[in-house]
Formats: C-alpha cells, sequence, structure tokens
C-alpha cells in the first residue's frame, strides 16, 4: 500500500505502492504451493494446480487475466454469468445483503473517512487498524532494514495524524486544500474523502487508488 508520509522537514509525500504483490498474491501462492504439497522451492508437476474463482464482473473484464504461474488456473464466474457490479448489488440485496461493503483490507490508505468511521464502531476492528497505524510510523520494517530508511513518518490516514487522533468525523481545511490541487471537480472532492476510493480491492485486480506519485525523495 502506498502510505501517507510527513517528510523530516514537514514537506507531505507518499510511499511507494506494493500492497498487492507483498501482502496478498505473495502470501496467496505460498499457500496454494502447501495445499498441493509442493511448498517453495519444489517444483510443481505439471498437471498439478488449483482452480481460483475470481470475482471479477462484466463492467471489470479486462482486469480478468490467467494467472501468472502453471499451479494456479483462474476462474471468473460473474463474467461467465454475464453479471455486472449492478446485476451482483442486486442479487445480495435480494439476499437481505445490501449494504455489503466494497471488499478491501481493514487497514487500507485508500479508505475515505466514512470507511474509518465504520471501522470505528467495532472496537476490535477499530484497535486492530489504530495498532497498525501505530506500527507503521517509522515505515517498512524490512525496507528500513535494507537500507531504504523512511525520512519521516508514515501514516494511514491522508490528514498525516495518527488515526486515533485523525478527523474522520470531519474534513480538515489543509485536506481539502490538498485533494483540491489534484481533483478539479468540488463534488468528486467531497466524494473522495468521505468515501475513498469507490471500487473495492482485490488480489487479482488491486484497483485502489491513484497511480503512486512520488512527490519527494522519501527513502536514503
Ligand atoms: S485494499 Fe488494496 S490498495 Fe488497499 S491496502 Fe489492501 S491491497 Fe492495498
Amino acid at each position: 500500500m502506498p502510505l501517507y508520509v510527513l517528510n523530516q522537514d514537514g514537506r507531505p509525500g507518499m510511499t511507494r505502492r506494493q500492497c498487492t504483490g507483498e501482502y496478498k498474491i505473495k502470501p496467496i501462492k505460498r499457500q496454494v504451493r502447501e495445499l498441493l504439497g509442493y511448498p517453495h522451492p519444489q517444483r510443481v508437476p505439471k498437471d498439478v494446480f488449483v482452480e481460483q474463482w475470481v470475482g471479477i464482473s462484466t463492467d471489470e473484464f479486462h482486469r480478468a487475466k490467467d494467472a501468472d504461474v502453471r499451479y494456479m488456473r483462474n476462474r471468473h464466474p460473474l463474467i461467465d454469468l454475464g453479471w455486472s457490479r449492478s446485476d451482483c448489488l442486486r442479487y445480495l440485496t435480494s439476499l437481505g445483503l445490501a449494504d455489503t461493503p466494497k471488499s478491501s483490507c481493514l487497514g487500507c490508505p485508500y479508505h475515505g473517512n466514512a470507511q474509518w468511521r465504520h471501522i470505528r464502531e467495532n472496537p476490535e476492528e477499530w484497535r486492530d487498524v489504530v495498532e497498525f497505524d501505530a506500527a507503521i510510523r517509522a515505515g517498512n520494517a524490512r525496507a528500513n532494514a535494507s537500507g531504504t530508511r523512511l525520512l519521516g513518518q508514515a501514516f494511514l490516514h491522508r490528514s498525516r495524524v495518527p488515526l486515533s487522533e485523525a478527523p474522520i468525523d470531519h474534513v480538515t481545511a489543509a485536506e481539502w486544500a490538498a485533494r483540491q490541487q489534484e481533483i478539479d471537480d468540488r463534488t468528486a472532492v467531497v466524494e473522495d474523502l468521505e468515501n475513498g476510493v469507490v471500487d473495492g480491492c482485490s488480489p487479482w485486480a488491486c484497483r485502489s487508488g491513484d497511480p503512486v506519485r512520488s512527490d519527494f525523495d522519501l527513502t536514503a
């Protein structure tokens, strides 16, 4: 994930996005290999594979891709059914599940304030994300250990304030001004700050967020 960074000299920045590969795809592949009985670095025989169902709807068919390893084969049942996002919502509504949230990690920096408030309603989940936010303050432990130390502090909330104190009940003037420089449309700014990235995120279709910006030199 990209993190919001407060540079040592007080300037804001962002780290590079790496969550999908690092935290999702790699662990999934590791688990699949273990389930198949061929943990890394063993070679998986040609005819041994898992079939993996990926929930990409027809609106996003361009994201439906083949797996990049032979021991996983992707299927896209929603595309096979011809279901769009609205079809999925209609179906969930018919089951009484209309308020199903978009899929994403609990501690995703792309959450808008509405998602943070929703998480806060669940004390256990809130404790979890607050702890995670505190744990990433010095940046990625592995990157720091390998010499690419973060020069500054990292945060989950775009205000670059610890999540436990972040302004999730209102938008600050600074947040408003910063986002307005990036998005012209006032309604879109409000929507973005409140609801974050509209689409969800999955290991095989991580679509959350803008292209990663490296405004400043954050590492040394
Ligand atoms: S939801 Fe997607 S973008 Fe957000 S932290 Fe998870 S993988 Fe990263």
